[in-house]
């Protein structure tokens, strides 16, 4: 199918909407016009979201996917009104914030209605003796927190897309920022929001630190990926902005090293803000110029809050480091990492050299931690084409992480850009799952892994399938999403 020259990837199972006009004279009616397009402009740049593959597409004039309709509701009674108009006309309805997913999840596959979530955006109030803050779920994310800042506080979720993404696709997604350590994911911080169900009800989960009150039904849109509601509001907790913050860093032999060093300090209790390992071949082309790092395994730890507490901090973190092998490389690495932090440049350096560059983040018990490493850089190694895999690891429990890993490889002359970046995928995803692990920890399901669920969930997919019919009969919201293999080449 061509749209102005431009080829569309996904094209199976679009919406073939018949009464486009009527549909969007309708929805001009409950949301005005000037909230309402199909112009071709708008269409356009609604196509994608920021999976990588998406640039090697964009090089040779392909667009994963067209909406029918662009909508940007200013609340959620309005939010409320298009989806009752999307369920009488059995129309897809994709919520759009940022467009900083990775995983697809935000594309719209089968066409439909976009609510772009932006005009949401509004901070509703600090509470300084709750220690929180609530906010309409379009908010940008630096937004958010710089306004926190000049108050006074932080709410600790400082993804790298910070400038790029919004609370609700934090919450759709369950993301991570690169304090988590310390303040832990977005579903450790939410601690109440308003829902707008597939059917147009709009349901409130009030705010409260702890509760008995049933089950957590809250839980279910966290990760819900924009598939069984849209998040409209929530209530985040904050804290006073640190009055203290220490930069350490220290080089290790082997990863198992790193492992067994940084395991050890959480076992104390003690949660560095910041804790990151890169591998060998990360730290080399991180920080060429430390010298002690070469040939080695750099971890760099951002302690932060109150300053005695710091202190306290800094002082177990660097004995449990020189117990375990660890040589202290000074501050300038983690000065270097908190300059660059936001950079990601790296990223589309490669489309132009059609190279097929992604990045996959996985969860893990310490158990497995070392195994999953190796093993994935071993299967990604053998695959034909792939020209690196290198990981870090930056998001730690005391019972486990979060690996990165990093790859590029340029497709054999037989295989097209997106076979071979789903084959990368899939060996990669499969040697994690081989190895114990779990398939995503903070970028989401979205198209990318759906195929996988089973091997996560197990007969629970079932379940989960149950729930997203009973709330959305009409598979209107976000469909071919998490519950849909839309990438048919899962096979073990
Ligand atoms: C350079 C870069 C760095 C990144 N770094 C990080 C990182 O450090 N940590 C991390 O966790 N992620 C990271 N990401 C991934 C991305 O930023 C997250 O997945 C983010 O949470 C998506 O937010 P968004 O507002 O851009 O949502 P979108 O991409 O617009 O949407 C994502 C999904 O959420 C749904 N959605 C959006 N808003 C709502 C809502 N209000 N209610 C219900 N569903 C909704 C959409 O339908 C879609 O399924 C990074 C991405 C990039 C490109």
């Amino acid at each position: 199918m061509n749209f102005k020259g431009f080829e569309l990837i996904y094209t199976e199972d679009r919406c073939d909407i018949k009464h486009k006009d009527e549909i969007e004279n309708k929805l001009k009616g409950v949301i005005g016009k000037e909230n309402v397009s199909s112009e071709q402009i708008d269409l356009l740049a609604y196509t994608r979201d920021a999976s990588l593959i998406g640039m090697n597409w964009a090089m040779e004039d392909k667009i994963a996917a067209l909406p029918h309709i662009i909508t940007w509701p200013e609340n959620e009674f309005q939010i409320s009104d298009i989806l009752k108009i999307a369920n009488e006309e059995k129309v897809p309805v994709i919520p759009f914030a940022e467009g900083s997913g990775v995983v697809g999840g935000a594309i719209p596959i089968r066409g439909g209605i976009i609510i772009d979530m932006k005009k949401l955006s509004n901070i509703i109030e600090i509470n300084d003796t709750d220690l929180t803050v609530t906010a309409q779920a379009g908010i940008n994310g630096m937004n958010l927190e710089t306004y926190l800042n000049k108050k006074g506080y932080t709410a600790g979720h400082i993804p790298q897309s910070l400038y790029t993404s919004s609370l609700g696709g934090w919450i759709a997604h369950r993301a991570a920022g690169q304090f988590s350590t310390k303040y832990g994911k977005i579903e450790e911080i939410v601690i109440g929001m308003r829902v707008v169900l597939p059917l147009g009800e709009i349901i409130e989960f009030k705010p409260i630190p702890g509760a008995s009150t049933g089950p957590q039904l809250n839980k279910l849109f966290f990760g819900g990926e924009g598939t069984l509601g849209i998040v409209t509001k929530a209530t985040l907790k904050i804290w006073p902005s640190p009055s203290k913050r220490t930069f350490i860093s220290y080089a290790f032999p082997t990863i198992e090293d790193s492992f067994t060093a940084t395991r050890k300090i959480l076992r104390e209790h003690i949660f560095p803000a910041v804790i990151r390992i890169y591998d060998n071949f990360e730290t080399s082309r991180h920080f060429p110029n430390v010298e002690l790092s070469k040939d080695k395994v750099m971890v760099v730890f951002v302690c932060e809050g109150n300053s005695e507490l710091v202190d306290l901090e800094e002082s177990f973190t660097r004995k449990i480091c020189v117990d375990n092998k660890g040589i202290d490389c000074g501050i300038h690495p983690v000065e270097h990492w908190m300059e660059s932090r936001f950079r990601v440049t790296e990223t589309s350096s490669m489309p132009p050299y059609k190279i097929v560059f992604d990045t996959i983040e996985v969860a893990s018990l310490w158990e497995n931690a070392a195994n999953i490493y190796h093993s994935v850089l071993e299967k990604a190694n053998e695959l034909p084409g792939m020209l690196m895999i290198t990981a870090h690891v930056s998001h730690f429990y005391p019972n486990g992480v979060g690996i990165y890993f990093s790859f590029g490889g340029v497709p054999p002359k037989d295989k097209s850009d997106f076979v071979f970046y789903q084959e990368c995928w899939n060996t990669i995803i499969k040697a994690v799952i081989d190895a114990g692990g779990s398939i995503a920890h903070h970028h989401g399901i979205g198209i990318t892994r759906s195929h996988w669920m089973i091997n996560e969930w197990g007969k629970g997919l079932e379940t989960l399938k149950e729930i997203k019919k009973v709330l959305d009969p009409n598979n209107i919201l976000n469909p071919g999403k998490i519950y849909e293999e839309t990438w048919k080449t899962g096979e073990i």
